[in-house]
């Protein structure tokens, strides 16, 4: 995947969801994974020839488009930290022109990602980490959280766990486009 800072490749982007972390949240899903979890909610992220490659500029001007209406972005995969280059140049622009929160998917750990050269730099722009590969067996989609296995890691004090275990588990979205978009950790067509 690109070391470039001004872009990122993206596999969708959803500028309002309530399923992604607390309250109104934009949501980027990045394109690109090669943990390979059996199971994964979300094989289409996988192919890093998939998506498309977003410039960071705009998607702060989306985020700067959606105003006071979202607390905050979410970034879920894909793999975020196999962009880390990129990964860390957008938080930096978030954190320093909008006042909005970050919550983070990865399915490495956090001691995983703090050994990334770029990790511990971009664990300092995220309110919540929600770590570890996801494990079938273990499924539980409920509270952000995919499998039991995987960790909530409240980086700052914005958030607390109850704020995560209120979040909706699933949500049904009619995209301006008249399409029907599932979203969150619960999968509603299992
Ligand atoms: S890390 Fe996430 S996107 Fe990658 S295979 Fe595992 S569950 Fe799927």
């Amino acid at each position: 995947m690109s070391a470039r800072t001004d872009r990122l490749k993206i596999h969708h982007f959803l500028p309002y969801s309530r399923a992604n972390g607390p309250g109104v949240r934009a949501v980027l899903w990045v394109q690109g994974c090669t943990l390979g979890c059996p199971g994964c909610y979300n094989p289409l992220t996988h192919p890093p020839q998939g998506g498309q490659w977003l410039d960071i500029d705009a998607i702060m001007e989306s985020l700067r488009s959606l105003g006071r209406s979202i607390e905050g972005l979410t970034v879920s995969g894909g793999e975020p930290f196999q962009q880390p280059s990129a990964l860390l140049a957008l938080f930096q622009r978030v954190r320093a022109e909008t006042d909005l929160s970050v919550l983070v998917f990865s399915g490495f750990t956090l001691e995983e990602i703090q050994r990334i050269p770029e990790g511990p730099d971009i664990l300092e722009h995220i309110d919540v980490l929600i770590a570890g590969r996801y494990q079938e067996n273990l499924r539980l989609a409920r509270g952000l959280m995919g499998s039991a296995n995987k960790k909530a890691h409240l980086l700052t004090p914005r958030y607390s766990m109850k704020d995560l275990q209120a979040v909706p588990d699933a949500e049904v979205i009619l995209t301006p486009t008249g399409e029907i978009m599932l979203s969150g950790i619960e999968n509603l067509i299992w």
